[in-house]
C-alpha cells in the first residue's frame, strides 16, 4: 500500500502526519528543511536559543492545543497560561486592562470598562463598538478594510488599542487588513468562553512545543520522517501520485502539500488542471514580521509578560525571563511592513535598543542585539482574502491542500495550520476507509 506522503513540516504538516499515523494511516513527511517547525521554530544566535520570531497563542487555539494534548505535551509545562491582560504605552499614559473571572463578553466588558490609561470617551466607545459587533454577530454582509470598520472611533484608542491587536493578530496595516477575519478572531477570543482570551506564552522554544514532540509521537506509530529532502516536482499520472524529491522519486496514495503558498505555486503551476488554483494562489500577498533581540544583565525585568507602545517601531516587547526563564532578553516585535524594511539590520537593532532605552532610562545599555527577519512570515490578510484562500482539495481527488492560508477563516497562525492540517487528515481516513 502506497503511504500518504505530506510535503512541509510546518505545524499544519505535523499536524496533518500526527493524525494520520495516529489512525493508522501509512503515513512519509518531506522536509526541505534540516529542522521541522517551518515559520515556528527554534534558531540559535550566538549564545542563545530564541524562536524566528516571538509566537503567542491564545486559550481559543482549540485544535492547537488538542494536539499538544494528542502528543503528550504537558501544556502547563509548555505554555505559560494567563488570563487576558494588556498593557500599552501611549505617550502621556499606561493603558492597562485585565480580564476578571466572569462569563465571557462580561469580562472583556468590565476590563475596558475599568481600563486605565483611557479616556471616559474612549472606554464609551471601546465599550459601544464592542456593543455593536456583539449585536451583528461578528459579521458584516461583505468585507471592508480594518480601518473602515473602525471609522469613528477615537484616534488615540485606535492607536492604543485597536491597531496593535490588529497587528499582532492579522499582521496586516489597518487600512488594508481584513474586517470580516479580525472580527472572527475578536469573536472567538472575547465571546464564547472565558478562558479563549487566554494568552498563551511558549515557556521553551517552539522546537521543544511541538516539532520534537511530534517527531516522536509520528515514530512511534509508525509514520516516518525524512528532513533535508525537497520535493522538487508532483508526477500525476495514470500509474497515480509521485514526488521528485532530492532522495528519488516516490509513489504516494495521496499527497497533502502543506507548504507556504509561494512553495506550493511552483509544485503546482505544471500541471493544467491546476490552472485556475495556481492563479487564485498568486493573488494572495505576503506580510514580514521582524523581531528584534536584545539582551541585559540578568536582572532586567519588564516586571510583566509583555508590553505594547503605540508609536515608534517597536509595537510589543516580550521579557523571556518572565515567559521562558531567559533572563534579561527582550524580544522587540514588529508585525507587518513599514520604513523598518528599508533599515539594514545593525540600524534596525541601534533604534530599537534606542527606544527602549527612551522609555526605560535607568537600564543599562543591550549587551547584544540581534535581528530575525521574516519577510515572508505570513500571506497578507487583506479585505477580500477570504475569498482567495483555497479549501483543502484541490480538482485532483489524491492532492490536498494544508496551511495557514488555506480556507480556515483564521487568519495566518498556528491554529491556523493546525486546523488546516487536522482536517486534511480527516478528509483523507474518510476516503481510505
Ligand atoms: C516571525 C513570526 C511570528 C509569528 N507569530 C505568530 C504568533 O504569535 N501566533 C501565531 O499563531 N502565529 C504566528 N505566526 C504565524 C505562524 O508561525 C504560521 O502561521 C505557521 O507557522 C504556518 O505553518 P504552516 O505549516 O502553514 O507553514 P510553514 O511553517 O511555512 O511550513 C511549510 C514547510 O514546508 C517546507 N517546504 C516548503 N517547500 C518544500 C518542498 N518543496 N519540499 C519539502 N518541504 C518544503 C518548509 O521548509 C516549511 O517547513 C508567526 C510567524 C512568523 C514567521
Amino acid at each position: 500500500m502506497k503511504p500518504v506522503i505530506v510535503v512541509g513540516g510546518g505545524w499544519a504538516g505535523l499536524a496533518a502526519t500526527t493524525e494520520l499515523a495516529a489512525a493508522g494511516v501509512a503515513v512519509r513527511l518531506l522536509e526541505s528543511a534540516p529542522q521541522l517547525g517551518g515559520r515556528a521554530r527554534s534558531v540559535t544566535l550566538d549564545t542563545f536559543t530564541v524562536d524566528n520570531g516571538q509566537h503567542l497563542l491564545i486559550g481559543a487555539y482549540r485544535a492547537t492545543l488538542r494536539l499538544l494534548q494528542r502528543i503528550g505535551v504537558d501544556e502547563q509545562a509548555a505554555l505559560l497560561r494567563e488570563p487576558l491582560q494588556l498593557a500599552v504605552q501611549r505617550d502621556d499614559a499606561l493603558l492597562q486592562l485585565h480580564a476578571p473571572p466572569l462569563p465571557a463578553p462580561l469580562h472583556l466588558a468590565w476590563a475596558l470598562w475599568h481600563a486605565t490609561g483611557l479616556t471616559p470617551a474612549e472606554r464609551r466607545a471601546a465599550l459601544g463598538f464592542c456593543l455593536r459587533l456583539w449585536r451583528q454577530g461578528f459579521h458584516l454582509p461583505h468585507d471592508i478594510s480594518v480601518a473602515e470598520l473602525l471609522a469613528g472611533q477615537p484616534a488615540g484608542l485606535v492607536r492604543a488599542l485597536w491597531e496593535p491587536l490588529c497587528l499582532a493578530t492579522l499582521n496586516t496595516p489597518l487600512a488594508q487588513a481584513s474586517a470580516q477575519v479580525f472580527l472572527r478572531v475578536l469573536r472567538d477570543a472575547f465571546a464564547q468562553r472565558r478562558h479563549d482570551s487566554d494568552l498563551l506564552h511558549p515557556r521553551t522554544d517552539l522546537d521543544q512545543v511541538l516539532a520534537e514532540p511530534a517527531r516522536h509521537y509520528i515514530t512511534r506509530h509508525g509514520g516516518q520522517i525524512t528532513t533535508r529532502c525537497r520535493v522538487k516536482a508532483l508526477v500525476i499520472d495514470t500509474e497515480g501520485y509521485g514526488l521528485v524529491t532530492s532522495d528519488g522519486i516516490q509513489q504516494a496514495s495521496h499527497i497533502i502539500l502543506a507548504t507556504a503558498p509561494w512553495h506550493a505555486v511552483p509544485l503546482l503551476a505544471t500541471h493544467p488542471e491546476l490552472k485556475a488554483l495556481v492563479q487564485q494562489l498568486r493573488t494572495l500577498g505576503s506580510a514580514p514580521i521582524t523581531t528584534v533581540y536584545l539582551s541585559y544583565p540578568a536582572s532586567i525585568t519588564l516586571g510583566r509578560a509583555m508590553l505594547g507602545f503605540s508609536s515608534g517601531l517597536t509595537q510589543w516587547l516580550i521579557d523571556r525571563g518572565i515567559v521562558c526563564a531567559q533572563h534579561g532578553l527582550l524580544a522587540a516585535v514588529i508585525s507587518g511592513p513599514g520604513t523598518h524594511m528599508a533599515l539594514d539590520q545593525k540600524q534596525l537593532g541601534i533604534q530599537v535598543a534606542d527606544e527602549i532605552a527612551r522609555q526605560f532610562p535607568d537600564w543599562p545599555p543591550a549587551q547584544q542585539i540581534r535581528v530575525v527577519q521574516e519577510k515572508r512570515a505570513t500571506f497578507l490578510c487583506d479585505a477580500g482574502s477570504d475569498e482567495r484562500r483555497p479549501p483543502n482539495a484541490t480538482p485532483l481527488p489524491g492532492l490536498w491542500l494544508a496551511g495557514d492560508y488555506t480556507d480556515t477563516g483564521y487568519p495566518a497562525t498556528l491554529e491556523g495550520a493546525v486546523r488546516s492540517g487536522v482536517q486534511c487528515a480527516h478528509r483523507i481516513i474518510e476516503r481510505l476507509r
